[in-house]
């Protein structure tokens, strides 16, 4: 088959004091490109060229996913605080299992029907959960538990820490891949506001 001319993908250029040249994909499907302040036009595009098949594939990705969550429709109010309240004592039970199994400590909980993150800790040990994952299976419900309650002992994701997460789940690449490859999806059926 002869070889079509590959067209330079659109993208959104973002300079900054940084060293080296990183492409994104954003889950709307925006490509943006992050390059150091003074690194010139002609190298960049010539990074995106190289780069197309891969920014082609994971543009796919994203409007299968978009299309999924469309398909999926949006979540009503109602049926978020169903979610909310069919999952907080699970939650609970889950964060009461693997704090003992971690020997930590934590303070509140608390659900969020957020759009930004699965979970936080704070430094005091407060720790926060996306109601959406009442729409995750149990094992990446898991994943993030373990993942915020590891905070407890280091509050950064330093190797140190992806040691305590491999410690308590040895197989949580494969819940975390379920999750970047997946929670856009869920996300996207959040109500818009
Ligand atoms: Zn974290």
């Amino acid at each position: 088959m002869p070889q079509a001319v590959t067209a330079l993908p659109e993208y959104t250029l973002v300079r900054s004091r940084r060293r080296t040249l990183a492409l994104e994909i954003t889950p709307s499907g925006q490509v943006i490109v992050r390059a150091p302040l003074k690194m010139s036009r002609a190298r960049i595009q010539a990074f995106v060229l190289e780069k197309a098949g891969w920014i082609r594939a994971h543009l796919a990705q994203a409007r299968r996913q978009n299309q999924l969550a469309a398909q999926a429709g949006k979540l009503t109010k109602e049926e978020l605080s169903n979610l909310r309240g069919a999952l907080e004592p699970v939650l609970r039970q889950r964060t009461a299992h693997f704090a003992a199994k971690l020997g930590v400590s934590y303070g509140k909980i608390t659900l969020r029907c957020q759009r930004t993150r699965w979970g936080s800790c704070s430094a005091a040990g407060n720790l926060s959960f996306n109601c959406l994952l009442a729409l995750a299976p149990p094992e990446v419900l898991d994943y993030v538990v373990v993942h915020e309650l590891c905070h407890r002992k280091q509050m950064n994701h330093s190797p140190a820490f992806w040691r305590e997460v491999a410690a308590a789940l040895p197989d949580y690449p494969a819940r975390r891949e379920w999750l970047k490859t997946n929670g856009p999806v869920l996300l996207a059926r959040l109500p818009d506001e």
